[in-house]
């Protein structure tokens, strides 16, 4: 298989776009392609500001490379959960993301949930008895209530993820499966501004995992293999694995799955849901958009652990 650009021996073999393309090429090719996605749905301009949510993986850490290589200012924000399991899972992935910091000269802010609140993620689970052996509702909760926080308190214009393709497509394929109208209005490259929190974006929403897998280890970039281990199991790898069935009969079937919904939703498709959508309040004591009148989730679950 020979590289599409020079003809050299080929480092990656897409085959859902039927492009194959050498080291050098493939390495251009991703930021080209993420420029591309940036302006085509808009997420930010040269000029703003953007916070990058970086957990240690594979694609938090690619794109903040990815996006300093295009000349953006890209800072970043690693949340401390204190996810240990006896693998250390946390201590790992805050060791890789300052040495990548430190390697690149970034800018990088760390939130310890412990220091901050006075709980790690599964004694904060615990604690409030949700999600049983699973703390990821609790975490869920943190990560977007500290995100939000940390972009508005620093006057960040943007907040980026990693999700890639198939965090996308499985999320989409799970919203579908029950037909979440709320939830597939809102999944998309951009969240907008919203009462002061900063716009969300999501510039590897177009890539395959498999294609950041190969630009993070192209790129030299060292970054923790292990999924945290309170992701065995979930739906979401279930339906990764389901979709991976369906795009390896069919190259291209995932990309065209999240696409065409893309496109669906811009034609209205879930319109009729949004002006029926709850009016949103803002929480009395952190100020952020919530859907019910009084404390926001996040607020109560800090308020019901703390001693009385
Ligand atoms: S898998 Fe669950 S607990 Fe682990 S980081 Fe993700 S949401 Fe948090
Ligand atoms: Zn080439
Ligand atoms: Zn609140």
């Amino acid at each position: 298989m020979k590289c599409r650009t020079c003809g050299a021996k080929a480092a990656v073999n897409m085959r859902q776009h039927k492009l194959a393309l050498c080291k050098q090429h493939f390495l251009d090719w991703v930021p080209i392609q993420t420029a591309r996605f940036i302006k085509k749905y808009r997420m930010f301009g040269p000029e703003e500001r953007v916070l990058v949510a970086v957990s240690g993986g594979k694609d938090s850490l690619s794109l903040w490379d990815i996006l300093h290589r295009l000349g953006y200012q890209a800072d970043g924000l690693y949340l401390g959960l204190g996810i240990d399991e006896g693998l250390g899972y946390s201590d790992e992935s805050r060791r890789l993301t300052e040495q990548f910091a430190r390697q690149h000269g970034l800018k990088l802010h760390i939130v310890d949930v412990q220091a901050t609140y006075g709980y790690d993620i599964p004694t904060l689970s615990a604690l409030t008895h949700r999600g049983q052996n699973r703390p990821c509702a609790v975490c869920g909760v943190v990560k977007r209530h500290e995100m939000n926080r940390i972009a508005r308190d620093l006057g960040y214009d943007v907040l980026a993820t990693g999700h890639n393709l198939d965090d996308e497509a499985s999320v989409l394929f799970g919203n579908t499966l029950s037909w979440q109208a709320e939830f597939l209005l809102r999944q998309g490259p951009v969240l907008p501004a919203h009462d002061g929190l900063a716009r969300k974006v999501k510039p590897l929403c177009r890539f395959y995992e498999k294609e950041m897998t190969a630009y993070a280890l192209l790129r030299g970039i060292e970054y923790i293999y292990e999924e945290c281990p309170f992701s065995a199991g979930s739906t979401t790898i279930y339906y990764k694995e389901l979709l991976n069935r369906l795009e390896n009969d069919r190259p291209g079937a995932k990309l065209a799955f999240y696409l065409k919904f893309l496109e669906a939703r811009e034609n209205g498709l879930f319109r009729s849901s949004l002006d029926s959508s709850q009016p949103m309040y803002n929480c009395p004591s952190c100020g952020q958009p919530t859907q019910y009148e009084g404390k926001c989730s996040f607020c109560r679950m800090i308020e019901k652990v703390q001693p009385a």
